[in-house]
């Protein structure tokens, strides 16, 4: 049960947003940058534009099933987690509900309050919701931020693969001969879209968002190339 309040400014939060944003981000960051420095990787070493075609699309068919799951699995052993952390609760409330107000109150005594109005404040959240009052207060744990593996995964895999289209495009349509610089500038664009976009989503400053991710996506580029160089020369 989530308590409704009466918000006392006019910006909203977007903490709400946080645990998808956040699979949606790393899943889009992901597909450009992964597939983009193979692409880049592979035209370093055979700039063939079939090679490189299938090469950025096995990338993204995989990068898009491994990151799916990777969400699912992660996300599904913090819920599993947080399911026993909130059984273990409900054992203890029922077991031994003196303690437990005890321990309610002591936390809300932690937190500022005189010890007569924690102990009013835990008395009445116990009578309300005991096991909703200790999850929140105790574990830190509310709806907001429940782990939901499916929506992960939907979000990271999807994102993926949508991200990814996008270099895999730029080589697509990159005249002979030019799918590196292509695709590099394209990725750029991409990146700093997603960078202003995820902050904008976040509520958070863009600048510091997009150069981050601009960073990160150059270094990864940079070092693929030059493994593919390398081999390119080697081989
Ligand atoms: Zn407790």
């Amino acid at each position: 049960m989530t308590a409704s309040y009466e918000s006392a400014h006019e910006a909203p939060h977007f903490i709400n947003r946080a645990g998808w944003l956040r699979a949606a981000v790393l899943g889009a960051n992901d597909g450009i940058v992964s597939v983009a420095s193979l692409i880049v990787g592979v035209a370093a070493a055979d700039p063939s534009p079939a090679a490189v075609l299938i090469a950025g699309t096995a990338g993204l068919a995989a990068g898009a099933m491994s990151m799916a799951a990777g969400e699912y699995v992660s996300v599904s052993s913090q819920a599993d987690v947080e399911r026993a952390d909130i059984a273990r609760e409900s054992h203890a409330l029922r077991t031994m509900p003196e303690e437990e107000e005890r321990e309610l109150a002591s936390i809300f005594e932690g937190r500022g309050l005189s010890p007569a109005t924690a102990a009013l404040v835990a008395r009445e959240l116990t009578e309300k919701d005991a096991l909703t009052a200790h999850v929140r207060e105790e574990l830190g744990l509310s709806e907001v931020h429940a782990a939901n593996p499916l929506q992960a995964a939907l979000a990271s895999g999807l994102t993926f693969s949508v991200a990814a289209a996008l270099p895999l495009l730029a080589a697509l349509l990159a005249p002979e001969g030019q799918i590196i610089p292509v695709v590099v500038a394209a990725t750029l664009l991409c990146l700093a879209a997603l960078g202003a976009l995820g902050a904008q989503a976040g509520g958070a400053p863009k600048g510091r968002a997009t150069l981050r991710v601009l960073f990160w996506g150059v270094m990864a580029m940079a070092i693929t190339a030059g493994v593919g160089h390398f081999f390119g020369v080697s081989v």
